[in-house]
């Protein structure tokens, strides 16, 4: 039976050491995070990124934008904010309205003060194997990798799913460890390709959102399992892989909810202390 991955303790590892650090600052770092309309989702993490804020010490301003605003005007409020140098970090609240582009957007933001890590300039550090930030759902799950102990260099990877916030930076953070990354998506799944690709996973890494996409019996005995997957099943929050037959072949796995999930949050904050610590701000 597989040792279960929980990312909650982990993340109160993480925020122990963050509230040591902080605590040694001079000034206090400060996120500043944009809701654009309203939106049900962005609520939930909203009340989430302060509640975890306050208990680390991190100040956190919401700026809370008319739905209606034009894309101009959206864009004149990040600028001001990479001008405030009471700012260290800036969040964008996405789902944004129809007449915005969200891409457009996050690349306004100063890459110095990007808190999610989405600007195409820290996007490229992972690229260059150079980042102390990274999008926070992939950062979790290395650090989810990295507390097994197991090695990653040469263990064959895959990566299910190639968005840009998991599955994309995930793929090219396996690689910087030497991890042999196959990155499956659409067309893998389409061609049937999926099962063959799943079953030779040491390490499997599935980010999709269809609950029961990967199959129990799919899973290489030993495997690492890292489920990002969320999907609401009647009552249920499942992930999107088969948990039970899964986790009688896996080595560990992660369970949903409580196995990504929890350390998002906690990431996002790192990357803001990151940012201040790197920052002209005395720290
Ligand atoms: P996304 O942007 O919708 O990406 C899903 C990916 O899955 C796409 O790359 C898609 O490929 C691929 N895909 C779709 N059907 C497939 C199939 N049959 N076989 C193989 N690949 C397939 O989603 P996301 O934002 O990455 O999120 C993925 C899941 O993780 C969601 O359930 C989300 O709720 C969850 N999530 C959890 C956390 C957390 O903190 N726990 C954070 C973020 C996301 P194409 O693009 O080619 O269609």
């Amino acid at each position: 039976m597989a040792n279960l991955l929980k990312g909650k303790d982990l993340a109160d590892k993480i925020k122990n050491n963050l509230i040591d650090e902080i605590s040694k600052f001079k000034t206090k770092p400060k996120l500043a995070a944009v809701e654009i309309g309203e939106n049900q989702a962005s609520e939930v993490y909203i009340i989430n990124q302060k509640k975890q804020a306050d208990l680390l010490g991190i100040a956190y301003e919401l700026i809370k934008l008319d739905g209606a605003i034009s894309e101009k005007e959206a864009e004149n409020n990040i600028l001001k904010l990479n001008k405030d140098d009471s700012v260290t970090a800036i969040i964008i609240q996405l789902p944004v309205p129809k007449q915005i582009n969200a891409k457009i957007l996050v690349g306004m933001i100063d890459p110095s003060k990007d808190a999610e890590s989405m600007h195409p300039s820290n996007l490229g550090k992972i690229l260059l194997g150079d980042y102390k930030i990274g999008p926070c759902t992939a950062m979790g799950v290395m650090e989810l990798l990295e507390s097994t102990g197991v090695k990653l260099y040469g263990k064959e990877a895959v990566c299910v799913g190639h968005s840009e916030i998991v599955g994309k930076p995930l793929s090219l953070m396996l690689l910087s460890k030497f991890a042999t990354t196959c990155v499956c998506h659409i067309a893998t799944g389409e061609r049937g390709a999926l099962p063959g690709h799943v079953k030779n996973a040491e390490i499997l890494i599935v980010a999709v959102g269809k609950a029961g996409l990967i199959k129990g019996e799919w899973i290489k005995e030993g495997a690492i399992v890292i489920d990002v997957g969320i999907n609401k099943v009647g009552d249920k929050i499942v992930g999107d892989v088969e948990f039970e037959e899964a986790e009688k072949r896996a080595s560990y796995i992660t369970p949903v909810p409580g196995g990504v999930g929890p350390l998002t949050t906690t990431i996002l904050m790192r990357n803001v202390v990151e940012l201040h610590k790197a920052s002209n701000v005395v720290a």
